[in-house]
């Protein structure tokens, strides 16, 4: 069975094995490894629609189409300098010791057009970007001539086609410039802008109503007393959709009752993704499973080998195609949770090739045990030692302490059956910190 569509690459080798470890329960299986669970569901993920937007606001989204050029660029030789057209055979002697004096014929301004060819022995003013008379075969820059009235004094011997640029020397009618697939940046954007491509079809966004649940929380900005919790995965969640360039859409606190979760969830079904924070463990305010079922979700999977996170479901709402994941409650665990499942889902979905966050290797500061079984995301924060990195745990690994994703960069993984990493081990880090690789380089 093939279940990583094609362009879709798996992290390679964080435990992933031969063999499902999954025990299955009806359709549902449990106990996934990290790289089972992501092709489970990047398999369920499907790419979304195409929609056709103005190019002007078309950065960081996915082209959806072939651009096929319907323009040549440059339209025409043209000059590079401001300077002279001439033809190069007349200046074969010339020098700053033996200028050659030329008569100025005409003048080219840019968006202009040269009158009449150019002869032997002449010379034509020309502006950058004017296009080359013809006759001529090379422009000679201000900067290497003396105007002496209606003359004018060349001091270099141009070679041919010196500051000449090509017609066509970009691209020609026909040319394939951009292909489905391309994350459209600032460049692309201006090739498009070049063969007048003002609206520019794309892959649609994915909306993603996020939902978060228990009887504790309360929101942000509401009193909270001791015996409740101020709920932050929402903010955390809303913006790591939005790292993704996905929509979020909020769809509040839910109480630890089925008839609220299944209230809010049906707010939600209009959305692209559902995804819900806390109450899909085994506890007894735990419904959110149970809830989906009774909605129609069919659920591929329950509990994943990985810490922070492993009370994490994944299902399909039949009549809707929504996906749905059902996170942890605790933020550190949502917020791995999101980055692990979510967000390369949503990327597949936009239509990127490419769906995993980066990962480097870095050399490990200090010594981790563990116990097999459970592959594990440490936080890390990272330096530069020696050329490579250094990786440093960041305190205490609580699934509750968010502060400590703050303070790192990455996360480092401890694979599924290993018990120890001795201090100097190499090891894969996950990079979460989108300006990573921007702040950690010296500039120019
Ligand atoms: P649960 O998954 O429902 O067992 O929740 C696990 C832990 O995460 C509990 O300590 C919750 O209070 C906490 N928690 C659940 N939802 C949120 C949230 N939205 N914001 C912050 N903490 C939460
Ligand atoms: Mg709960």
């Amino acid at each position: 069975m093939k279940i990583v569509p094609e362009g879709i690459c798996l992290n390679a080798s964080w435990g992933s094995q031969a063999q499902p470890t999954g025990v299955t329960v009806g359709a549902m299986r449990e106990g996934l490894t990290v790289d089972e669970a992501q092709a489970l569901i990047l398999e369920a993920a499907p790419v979304l629609g195409v929609e056709t937007i103005s190019a002007f606001d078309a950065a960081g989204r996915v082209l959806a189409e072939d651009i096929i050029s319907t323009r040549r660029h440059p339209p025409a030789d043209c000059s590079a300098m401001d300077g002279y057209a001439v033809q190069a055979a007349d200046l074969s002697t010339a020098g700053p010791e033996t200028p050659r004096s030329l008569p100025v014929v005409y003048e080219v301004p840019a968006g202009g057009q040269a009158p009449r060819p150019l002869e032997a022995g002449e010379a034509a003013r020309i502006f950058t970007g004017a296009p080359i008379p013809a006759g001529a075969d090379a422009v000679v820059r201000q900067e290497d001539t003396r105007a002496e009235g209606d003359q004018v004094e060349i001091l270099v011997r141009p070679s041919n086609r010196e500051h000449v640029r090509s017609g066509g020397e970009d691209f020609e009618v026909g040319d394939r410039l951009i292909e489905p697939g391309a994350v459209l940046g600032a460049s692309h954007l201006g090739v498009l802008a070049s063969v007048g491509r003002t609206i520019v079809a794309v892959h649609q966004r994915p909306s993603v109503a996020i939902l978060s649940g228990g009887d504790e929380l309360v929101e942000p900005d509401r009193p909270a007393d001791s015996g409740q919790i101020v709920s932050s995965n929402s903010y955390t969640l809303a913006a790591q959709c939005r790292d993704v360039d996905a929509r979020p859409i909020y769809l509040g606190i839910a109480a630890d009752r089925p008839e609220a979760i299944e209230e809010r969830l049906r707010a939600g079904l209009r959305a692209d993704v559902i995804v819900s924070s806390a109450g899909v463990s085994v506890g007894d305010h735990d419904h959110v499973r149970g809830v989906l079922e009774k909605m129609g979700c069919e659920l591929r999977f329950w509990g994943v080998l990985m810490k922070p996170g492993y009370p994490l479901t994944f299902g399909v709402i039949k009549s809707t195609g929504t996906l749905v994941f059902g996170l942890p409650g605790n933020p550190v665990s949502s917020a791995v949770t999101f980055e692990q499942f979510v967000r390369p889902a949503l990327r597949k979905m936009m239509g990127h090739n490419s769906v995993h966050r980066p990962v480097i290797r870095a050399t490990l500061s200090e010594g981790m045990r563990k116990r097999p079984g459970r592959l594990h995301f440490v936080r890390v924060s990272l330096e530069r030692q020696d050329g490579g990195w250094l990786a440093k745990p960041t305190g205490n690994q609580s699934s509750g302490v968010m502060t400590s994703m703050i303070q790192g960069q990455g996360l480092a993984i401890f694979p599924i059956e290993a018990e120890s990493l001795e201090v100097g081990t190499e090891v894969d880090v996950q990079i979460l910190d989108s300006e990573f690789f921007e702040q950690s380089e010296r500039g120019f």
